[in-house]
């Protein structure tokens, strides 16, 4: 485990990704499962299972878009579900979540990091932060 916030508090990057895949399975549950209000067993288990991942995320607030990660942190099976809801999902958020589609599209825009710094940076401990770029620094 490489998870830095053993606190469970998640920063308002991984947030925003659970409104987004929240957002998502609703649109996605609403049209293919005809639920009411909120989402059918079967995507309630999905939905909390994204948020463990997210949770669970090596890149926290440097987490890239999940269909550019190197890492692929679901299982093959959840994947391909997620995958589905994504592509039903995607092309109608502009309609439905504006403001979530919105930041979800300048997320795509981000650099796709890579786990290999990360690691390194995590061996010599969060000392030394520099070299990467200096585009971003949010420290808590
Ligand atoms: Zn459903």
């Amino acid at each position: 485990m490489i998870n830095p916030s053993k606190s469970g508090r998640a920063g308002p990057r991984i947030r925003q990704e659970q409104r987004t895949i929240d957002a998502m399975l609703g649109i996605y549950c609403q049209d293919h499962h005809g639920g009411g209000r909120g989402l059918c067993d079967d995507c309630e288990q999905l939905r909390l299972y994204a948020h463990q991942r997210l949770n669970a995320c090596p890149f926290q607030e440097q987490k890239p878009v999940c269909n550019r990660c190197e890492v692929h942190c679901y299982s093959p099976s959840r994947r391909e579900r997620v995958r589905d809801v994504m592509r039903y999902a995607g092309p109608r958020m502009p309609l439905r979540h504006p403001w979530l589609a919105l930041l979800h599209m300048l997320d795509k825009l981000r650099r796709v990091p890579s786990l290999a710094p990360l690691r390194a940076r995590t061996k010599r401990g969060a000392a030394a932060d520099s070299g990467a770029g200096g585009e971003k620094r949010s420290k808590p």
